[in-house]
């Protein structure tokens, strides 16, 4: 099977800017949630994922 990884966004839940791509196994049934840097914040806030 081809594309076990798939391609996501992670946008900023503050500012909605997509900061970061990140792979992600296909099937994976849970939502990324990580605290990363936002230079638009220009503070660490949460990202959430989003599919590209
Ligand atoms: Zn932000």
């Amino acid at each position: 099977m081809k594309n076990k990884e798939r391609h996501v966004f992670l946008y900023c839940t503050v500012c909605s800017n997509r900061n970061y791509t990140t792979g992600k196994r296909a099937r994976a049934d849970y939502k990324l949630e990580k605290k990363k840097f936002c230079p638009f914040c220009r503070k660490h806030t949460v990202h959430k994922e989003r599919k590209l």
